[in-house]
């Protein structure tokens, strides 16, 4: 059994997470954190009564409670804090919340390796979503002109998704930067940010919808042609079979490990 505390325990995600390692067999639900309280995580994720409070100190939980994984959905502006308490306790982070940064993602990187305790980020758990990146970063070769379009619920704060960001930097590593579009179009825009945010030369644009959970379109243009890769996620439970793989595997890796394919046979 591997002792698990989930973090963000009563946000959207955290509240499949209590219900989804409940439900899992080799997961046992030992602690629960947010920044309010709550009497019961099982009873506030709907998931029946679990026996374990909601508590909002996570050094005093991680203590207290004694897990080998903490699972953190929080907030960008937390989650790094989250992550270093975690790994100076010596328990392993899987994290699911997006917008750490390049040089925080570092930062935890050498703490993993500086505590021996290893560390898991995946910008996205969902299936589709790994298969998404894996085809566009094979598309890009053949087809380096492409644009990122991802849509999220309006609830989201971070922009570009961490989906897009990742789907990116994996582009970018098969594509030679060069710009696309009009080569005067940035004197020509009319509305600033019409034409996207621009990671070498890829174009992102990001939507923020009521509707939408998380879904991400890599378009590609090539001479009479394009190619359009879309994935959808309906649903938060696509991101489950994910993160429960990731927090039963991750005490088996070794410093930081980012990406859920660096996890599939
Ligand atoms: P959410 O509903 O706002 O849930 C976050 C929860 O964490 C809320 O209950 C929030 O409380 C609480 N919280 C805020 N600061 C905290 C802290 N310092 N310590 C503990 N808990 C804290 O958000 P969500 O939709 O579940 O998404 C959470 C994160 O996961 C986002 O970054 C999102 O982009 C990411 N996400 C990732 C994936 C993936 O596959 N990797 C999938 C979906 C979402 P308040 O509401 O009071 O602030």
């Amino acid at each position: 059994m591997t002792r698990v505390l989930v973090n963000g325990a009563l946000g959207r995600m955290g509240k499949s997470v209590v219900q989804a390692v409940l439900a899992e067999d080799g997961l046992a639900l030992v602690g629960a954190v947010d920044i309010h309280e709550a009497e019961d995580a099982g009873l506030a994720a709907g998931a029946g009564k679990a026996g374990v409070p909601v508590e909002t100190d996570l050094a005093a939980a991680l203590d207290e409670r004694k897990p080998e994984v903490m699972i953190d959905f929080t907030r960008p502006d937390a989650v790094y804090d989250n992550v270093m308490t975690a790994l100076s306790h010596k328990v392993s982070p899987v994290v699911g919340t997006t917008g750490l940064s390049a040089a925080q993602r570092e930062e935890i990187r050498k703490a993993a390796e500086r505590e021996q305790t290893p560390a898991f980020i995946a910008p996205n758990f969902a299936i589709g979503a790994v298969l998404l990146m894996m085809l566009s970063e094979q598309a890009a070769k053949y087809m380096p002109d492409v644009e990122i379009i991802e849509l999220h619920h309006d609830h989201k704060l971070d922009a570009p998704s961490g989906t897009a960001a990742q789907t990116a930097e994996r582009i970018a590593k098969v594509r030679k930067a060069h710009h696309q579009g009009h080569p005067d179009e940035q004197e020509k825009e009319g509305w600033e940010g019409a034409r996207g945010a621009d990671y070498e030369g890829m174009h992102v644009h990001s939507v923020r919808l009521p509707g939408f959970v998380a879904s991400q379109e890599v378009i590609f243009g090539g001479l009479g042609q394009t190619l359009t890769l879309r994935h959808d996620t309906t649903s938060r439970e696509s991101f489950m079979p994910g993160v429960m793989l990731a927090a039963k595997k991750v005490r088996g890796l070794k410093g930081l490990t980012v990406g859920l394919d660096q996890l599939l046979d």
